[in-house]
């Protein structure tokens, strides 16, 4: 029997492939959106925090049906110590109308999104592992799957398929992520009143807040969050993968160690842990996104590495990337052309984008990551500021100037000394600056 024929097959039903699948069949092409779990989100696990912009340019005022959990009006960040925090942050009741973002649980999600997709056109192939590109003459042409007669012909595959991609790979456009290049995510979902949450974080209604933090991660480069959904709290850590093969720790460790802090226990306790569940996240940043698109694929989200860390975006880069790929693919549709030549559009709309800009934009914080010492960056100096916080708030009969000096000292002794603190001030601000 002759394979079936789209002129798009997605792999992946995440936000990347869904974004793809979605534009793509509104747009009128024959498209099939192939995952492997259950039903879309079924294996996925995110923060997590969705953002409006790049979801409204596919779907305009989608908030109105989507399974949202809270709206978004304030965001925490937490430099921890032993037993403190020094907080920063921002509340502003202007993130609410339009809204700038919100928590949401991808296994609700991602199944509400595809669902949307299937409207559109795109004929759901899920419970279906694409094992391979069909290729004729070097490009590709289709994909086969671990169904029996489970061949699929295309005039473009997008490949959407996460972290791991296994098809970027038989492209050859990466290879394993280097240690240094991905660190490793936990995540607990926990159930708490939602009177609790409301009381706890100071919200009304669906008002929703969400904290990051840093230190208190056994000395190895990571960042924790705790964000609040309607009647649950996600808490999690991921940690650069290359510290946790130093330390030989496990990442449930940090996070069991993080829930004792007394910041976070006042915060969770009383829940009750619903789920866990562990991933992978793109690290790499701007030196590490492979070449886009070839003859008959194109690549895209996490499968491309298309994830900005300083900001905890990467569902909104997922869903612009697959939205480009999908007007690239339309593009070739009407042409009836599907080289590289044509696809390579897409690879243009990305550099266009605010895909390459940000994630140049924060190019060197790799380096940064890579090169400096861990232990310094996420222990001994959130320690230290800590401490400076503490001398310069406590009135025990000191003299202000005499505290300041203590408090320069103990930074300066912290980083190594006064040329390392201004050595590591520059290099902070480099990272963050291109
Ligand atoms: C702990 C954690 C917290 C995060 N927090 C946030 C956050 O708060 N905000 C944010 O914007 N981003 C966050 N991210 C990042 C975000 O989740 C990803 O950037 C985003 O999900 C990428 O989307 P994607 O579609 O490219 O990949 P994915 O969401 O990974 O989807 C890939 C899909 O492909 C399927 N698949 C894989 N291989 C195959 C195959 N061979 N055949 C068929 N199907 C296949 C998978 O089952 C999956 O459904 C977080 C990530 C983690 C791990």
């Amino acid at each position: 029997m002759a394979a079936a024929y789209f002129d798009v097959i997605v792999v992946g039903a995440g936000p990347a492939g869904i974004s793809a699948a979605y534009t793509a069949a509104s747009g009128g092409l024959k498209v099939a959106l192939i995952e492997r779990g259950e039903f879309p989100g079924a294996k996925n696990i995110f923060g997590g925090v969705l953002y409006r912009k790049q979801l409204e340019d596919i779907i305009p005022e989608f908030w109105k049906e989507a399974p949202l959990e809270r709206t978004i009006v304030e965001q925490r960040m937490w430099v921890l110590g032993k037993e403190s925090v020094v907080t920063f942050g921002h509340r502003n009741e202007r993130y609410k109308e339009p809204p700038n973002c919100w928590t949401g649980l991808r296994v609700k999600f991602d199944q509400w999104y595809a669902g949307k997709a299937e409207k559109a056109g795109a004929v759901p192939i899920y419970e279906t592992v694409v094992t391979d590109f069909l290729r004729e003459g070097g490009r590709v042409v289709g994909v086969r799957t671990d169904r029996e007669e489970g061949d699929l012909r295309a005039g473009v595959v997008i490949v959407a398929d996460g972290i791991n991609s296994l098809l970027g790979k038989a492209l050859g456009v990466h290879k394993e992520w280097l240690p240094d290049q991905v660190s490793l995510a936990v995540k607990e979902v926990i159930e708490l009143p939602k009177e609790k949450i409301q009381d706890r974080f100071n919200l009304e209604g669906d008002e929703g807040c969400t904290i990051e933090f840093v230190g208190e991660t056994l000395g190895m480069a990571g960042l924790g969050f705790l964000y609040t959904n309607q009647e649950t709290l996600s808490l999690g850590v991921g940690v650069m993968v290359s510290d946790l093969k130093k330390q030989r720790v496990k990442p449930y460790e940090i996070l069991d160690s993080i829930k004792q802090h007394p910041m976070i226990r006042k915060l969770i306790q009383g829940g009750e842990a619903k789920e866990y569940s562990g991933h992978l996240i793109p690290e790499g940043g701007f030196d590490s996104l492979p070449q886009l698109a070839g003859d008959g694929w194109m690549i895209c989200g996490d499968a491309a590495q298309m994830v900005n860390v300083v900001h905890r975006e990467g569902t909104n880069l997922a869903m612009l990337s697959g939205r480009l790929a999908a007007e690239t693919a339309m593009a070739a549709h009407a042409a009836g052309n599907y080289s590289a030549g044509v696809l390579r559009g897409y690879q243009q709309a990305v550099q266009a984008s605010l895909i390459y800009r940000d994630l140049r934009k924060y190019r060197g914080m790799h380096h940064l990551l890579r090169d400096m010492d861990s232990d310094l960056l996420f222990d001994r100096l959130p320690q230290a500021l800590n401490d400076a916080a503490y001398q310069m708030l406590l009135v025990d009969g000191t003299p202000k100037k005499d505290k300041q000096r203590k408090v320069l000292r103990q930074l300066r002794d912290a980083s190594g000394g006064r040329l390392d603190l201004l050595r590591l001030g520059l290099k902070g601000w480099g990272a963050m600056n291109g």
